[in-house]
């Protein structure tokens, strides 16, 4: 086995991916299928070219490219991220992954490792929903979650799908999703939370991830004068969606510190001066890590909903509902990672990821586990992210490790 990843190298791809989206002042901005994205992109097939692995770009634009193995039309081994961001990010969100993934490919050409499967780093299209409004756009098509032309005709807030998205920056490949089965697929990413860093531990070890649900919800109101219609005949959906956005904050913080709720997204028709608006659509989030929890939650959440509606007299409808993650990772990838780090003495903490990531979605049909590295006061979605270098290794190397025994296993996980 290799000693160890070059820390230098990955630190300097991660500073040459930061430059494609950079902001002023640091961060990044690199929305999926943007012309930043596109570059990313670019830079990192032309390294995954230059190491001799093979590329593939999917039907949806997922980047996977693979080292082959000895047996090579078995199920690979992935390892992969995303390279898209949020739109006021930090540079390791995602991006950390994806070089990790590279790098340990190119660890294992120059120490002539070889494995029976073949293991692959795979960048996943659209990973934040930032954009489109579908988080794990691209991991979620792979799997066969999300059918490929519902995936192609999401559209952004100026009405641009992904499919002509795709097309413009070069990346509507033709590679086939549903995508070839996978034998197991790792993720390394930023804790996003302040866990590892107050128990002073670089390398977690994710077992389990909180049930996040998202509810679309549309209010629906009248349009009036906003100087002669009185008071009381009023209907304003935005009145409605404002008394339900108050109301989820304050009943989730009677459910305790691992509760998490809130809405971060409002579209209001028309929005314009000198009309009551009558249409208001809001995605609410939450999430806890107990899905008996989570259920109780839904409940109360939906019956907030209903009240605020009533007190604003305009009416509510639930048009959509969607569950991310709350399966447990695979015992046989955990194990798999738990064994890399003992052999390496490096000390490991048990976690569950409170974000949705492309793993806490590919588990649903594959074999998979993450691994956290701790980043600067749990500060993530926000140029300030910040993870400490010397900190990434570790975990890069317990993740190198488990893939190469993953990929030399013959077992069922
Ligand atoms: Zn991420």
């Amino acid at each position: 086995m290799p000693a160890g990843i070059d820390l230098d190298r990955l630190v300097g791809r991660l500073d040459a991916i930061a430059r494609h989206g950079a902001l002023d002042g640091g961060g990044v901005r690199r929305l999926a299928l943007s012309d930043a994205d596109g570059a990313a992109r670019d830079q990192f097939v032309a390294w995954c070219r230059a190491a001799q692995l093979q590329v593939r770009i999917d039907r949806i634009g997922n980047v996977l490219a693979r080292r082959a193995g000895v047996e090579d039309q078995l199920p690979a081994v992935v390892i992969g991220s995303h390279l898209d961001s949020q739109v006021n990010a930090g540079r390791f969100d995602g991006a950390l992954g994806v070089l990790v993934g590279l790098e340990i490919l190119m660890t294992l050409n120059q120490s002539g490792v070889r494995t029976r499967h073949p293991i692959e780093v795979a960048s996943w299209t659209d990973e934040e929903g930032a954009r489109f409004n579908t988080g794990m756009l691209g991991s979620s098509t792979y799997i066969g979650r999300l059918d490929l032309d519902d995936a192609l005709g999401r559209a952004d807030p100026d009405d641009v799908r992904v499919r002509d998205a795709l097309e413009r920056i070069g990346y509507d490949g033709d590679a086939a999703v549903p995508g070839p089965p996978l034998r197991a697929y790792l993720e390394l990413h930023i804790e996003q939370g302040s866990v590892l860093e107050n128990a002073a531990i670089d390398v977690g070890v994710v077992d389990r991830s909180y049930p996040v649900c998202h509810l679309d919800v549309r209010f629906t109101g009248e349009t009036a004068h906003p100087g002669s219609a009185p008071m009381e005949r009023r209907r304003n959906a935005l009145v409605g969606a404002a008394r339900a956005i108050v109301a989820v904050d304050e009943l989730i913080r009677d459910h305790g510190p691992d509760a998490k709720a809130g809405c971060g997204v409002i579209s209001v028709w028309p929005n314009r001066s000198g009309i009551i608006p009558s249409r208001v659509g809001a995605r609410f989030d939450f999430r806890h890590p107990e899905t008996a929890e989570v259920r109780r939650i839904d409940a109360e959440i939906e019956k907030a909903l209903h009240d605020a509606a009533a007190a604003a007299s305009v009416e509510i409808e639930i048009v959509q509902r969607a569950t991310y993650g709350g399966r447990p990772f695979h015992p046989g990838c955990v194990a798999a990672l738990e064994h890399a780090a003992a052999a390496r003495r490096i000390p490991t903490l048990r976690l569950a990821t409170q974000a949705a990531h492309d793993a806490t979605v590919i588990v649903d049909r594959y074999p998979a586990a993450m691994v956290f590295c701790p980043c600067r006061r749990g500060i993530s979605h926000h140029p300030d992210e910040h993870v400490d270098p010397a900190r990434i290794e570790a975990s890069a190397n317990v993740l190198m490790d488990a893939a190469v025994a993953l990929a030399e296993g013959s077992d069922d996980l």
